[in-house]
């Protein structure tokens, strides 16, 4: 009798789930647990820190009895240090997790599989952050999610800050299993990805060249790309039969890129560049591709990276170069307030596929000023166009297919921009296309990151000259902080670690600092300077070759850099040779540097060598280089020596700058191995005007990659050679 009503218990009990729910706070427990899961049991970890821990979460549920990893609370499970979680079996769901302070000892962080044949499906992360988890050496490759299997999903985390190389987040199709896959990857948010400054900086890529000819039926909808700026390609499709629809894309530098693999579907998403540099659209390459619906607007990137892109391709391509534009369909997309659209881009003697046998129709541009945007870089007969509207350019090379009569734009309750003229309703995206919500991306208890407005957000420290007020004021200073200095001399003793964004002030009258160690300012991971007004000296400098103003550290930084020079006197940086105003290291990199109205006077070294990354890999040690109203003289080095090597075409810099400055006995030391006063090596955007060269070594620029733009102009070279330029990739 008994032993009748017991098995009827249990089968009762088995069939509506008999689900547990673990809670465990070490890894011991964790690892008993989770060799002895049901369908419907969830392990939950208890909140705090979980340090070394790497996770391997299996198991087999059902589909409507998943079995689940989650946090104890959401937001409160932090992993950290050498971590990561790998993920195989059937209907598993992770969530709640937070990968933080630390980075991944294998390859990846999250993992769709535990080893190559061993994988997930039917799977779910969900409601998981990773923030900043990098590897400490930049250019280290790693990756924070790969997606293996079939029919996973990857929704609602919070991506943000990877800055060492390697791709964010991936799909594999490395094996049959992982073929056809019908991942869903939505609702995510892409958080800012800084410059990388070389190739391995796409946020988001499916598939690869070796197996793009191959399927992956993958869904990426309801992502929200916030300032993804790590290289050309935001987001690399590099396989078949993909749909990507309903992202949002703000102030991201790059394009959405067809790269490999045919068959691709992109439709109503919505790209907004707000006119920052370098933001683009999308790229189109391979066969049967379609591009509907999609609105772009304040794009202003070029070549390759413009707003819309459609390239050439190599006849009888190998798998890992361009293939033909064969039977393109885009239609219906918005384009305004961009600057470049690019037809047949790519176009040489190795690209002289054009595209073939594509419609491009009911498509709407418009800028405001009706200029051309539109750059036909060969034959375009294989493209039909039909029924696009242009806002009256003058000299479109785009005629036939066009209503170039000039119309009005009004913003509708979307948001977005739609033709007043009813003759045009049906020109661009669609009435009822929506904005993606950002609040819906990600998840709703880690905060988005802000505006980068690094200097200058702090408390005012007042200080007064003497040995070592300068050091111990920034020793206590915070993020964002600004040091006002009283007139007088300030002594250095220690180099001082500068490892957040801080501003060094003088007030009115002279502030001079000497310093007695090798720098005077170090710039490590998180740190930025700005000084203004201030006056450097290096007569206590000590008396050894190689000193420093200002470096960087001497190992790689993950986080980009800003060094802002204003209205400041330097002089006297000689007491032994080579002594640089600053000075950079392999594998640092600066957003943005920037001297402005400030004088150089008596110095053995380089005011701006950033010329470490010397293996022609397509590295660089920083962005946007500006030099404006400033003397040199008397500088044995030059004022600015960039390099930039290798063919690599994933980069958006070097940019240089200079302006309204006088240079004067600049170059001429007999160690300056540049034999110039500017040297630019790879170069992308120079601007050299309305400057005086005396007395001085020539400007050489070497454009090798890319298609560099050089302008000089209002130049008076006395005594000092004209510009020597070599050009390896002029056409
Ligand atoms: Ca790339």
């Amino acid at each position: 009798m008994i032993r009748i009503t017991l098995t009827v218990l249990t089968f009762v009990l088995s069939q509506t789930g008999f689900a547990e729910t673990l809670l465990v706070s070490t890894q011991e427990e964790y690892e008993n647990a989770v060799e002895a899961l049901e369908p419907g049991d969830t392990i939950v970890l208890a909140n705090g820190e979980w340090r070394d821990f790497e996770i391997l979460f299996t198991g087999t549920g059902e589909p409507d009895n998943p079995i689940t990893l989650t946090a104890e609370t959401k937001g409160e499970v932090f992993i950290t240090g050498q971590s990561n979680l790998r993920i195989a079996g059937e209907y598993l769901v992770v969530s709640g997790l937070v990968f933080r302070d630390g980075y991944t000892p294998t390859n990846t962080v999250i993992s769709f599989r535990r080893t190559r044949g061993d994988l997930a499906y039917h799977s779910r992360v969900t409601e998981t952050v990773i923030d900043h988890f990098n590897n400490p050496e930049r250019q280290e490759t790693d990756f924070w999610v790969m997606m293996y299997g079939k029919n996973n999903r990857f929704d609602h985390n919070h991506l943000v800050g990877k800055s060492n190389a390697g791709v964010t987040m991936a799909v594999r199709l490395d094996s049959e299993e992982s073929q056809q896959n019908r991942h869903r990857i939505d609702h995510n948010y892409f958080g800012p990805r800084p410059v990388l400054g070389s190739n391995g900086g796409e946020t988001l890529r499916i598939g690869t060249s070796q197996y793009s000819l191959t399927d992956s039926l993958t869904v990426v909808e309801n992502n929200f790309f916030d300032r993804c700026n790590g290289e050309l390609e935001i987001i690399s499709i590099k396989s078949g039969s993909n749909t990507l629809r309903g992202n949002l894309f703000v102030e991201s530098r790059g394009t959405l890129t067809f790269r490999h693999g045919n068959g691709n579907l992109v439709e109503n998403n919505v790209f907004l560049g707000n006119g920052v540099d370098h933001t683009g659209g999308i790229r189109v390459i391979n066969f049967d591709q379609i591009v509907r619906n999609n609105y772009l607007h304040g794009l202003t990137g070029h070549r390759f990276g413009g707003a819309f892109v459609v390239m050439n391709g190599v006849p009888d391509s190998p798998i890992n170069r361009y293939f033909q534009v064969d039977n393109a369909l885009i239609e219906n997309n918005t384009i305004i307030d961009s600057d470049h659209i690019e037809l047949a881009a790519g176009s040489d003697e190795e690209r002289s596929a054009t595209p073939v046998n594509s419609v491009f129709r009911s498509n709407l541009i418009h800028n405001e000023d009706r200029r051309n945007i539109v750059t036909v870089h060969d034959d375009i007969s294989g493209i039909e166009f039909r029924a696009n509207a242009l806002n009256g350019v003058e000299d479109s090379p785009l005629a036939d297919g066009f209503d170039n009569s000039g119309f009005e734009l009004r913003r509708a309750a979307n948001g977005l921009l739609y033709p007043v003229d009813e003759a045009l309703a049906d020109a661009g995206v669609s009435r009822d296309l929506q904005v993606l919500d950002r609040s819906n991306t990600g998840v709703s208890w880690y905060p988005k990151p802000g505006p980068d407005n690094r200097f200058d957000t702090g408390d005012t420290i007042e200080i007064e000259p003497g040995l070592d007020t300068l050091t111990d004021a920034a020793a206590g200073a915070d993020a964002g902080d600004v040091i006002t200095m009283a007139p007088g001399e300030y002594l250095v003793t220690k180099t001082i670690v500068v490892d957040c964004p801080l501003t060094f002030q003088a007030a009115a009258g002279t502030a001079t600092v000497e310093f007695e160690r090798t720098a005077l300012f170090e710039l490590v991971d998180d740190g930025s300077l700005k000084l203004d007004g201030v006056t450097i000296s290096g007569r206590a400098a000590p008396d050894v070759a190689g000193n420093s103003a200002i470096r960087t550290s001497r190992y790689s930084m993950l986080n980009n850099f800003i060094l802002i020079v204003r209205n400041a006197t330097v002089e006297d940086l000689n007491t032994n040779h080579s002594f640089n105003f600053f000075t950079s290291s392999k594998h640092t990199f600066a957003d943005r540097i920037e001297i402005a109205d400030s004088s150089f006077s008596d110095i053995t070294g380089h005011i701006l060598p950033l010329n470490r990354e010397i293996d022609d890999l397509g590295l660089y040690n920083g962005e946007y280089i500006s030099i404006t109203g400033s003397s040199f003289r008397n500088i044995e080095g030059a004022v600015a020596d960039i390099y930039r090597g290798g063919t690599d075409e994933s980069t958006f810099g070097p940019h240089f700058e200079l302006r309204s400055s006088s240079l004067e006995s600049v170059g001429i030391g007999s160690r300056n191995k540049s034999e110039a006063s500017v040297r630019l090596h790879g170069v992308q955007d120079t601007n050299i005007v309305d400057n005086e060269f005396a007395d001085s070594q020539p400007v050489r620029v070497t454009h090798i990659v890319g298609e560099p733009v050089t302008m000089m102009s209002r130049n008076r070279f006395i005594e000092t050679p004209e510009p020597h330029m070599i050009e390896f990739v002029a056409q």
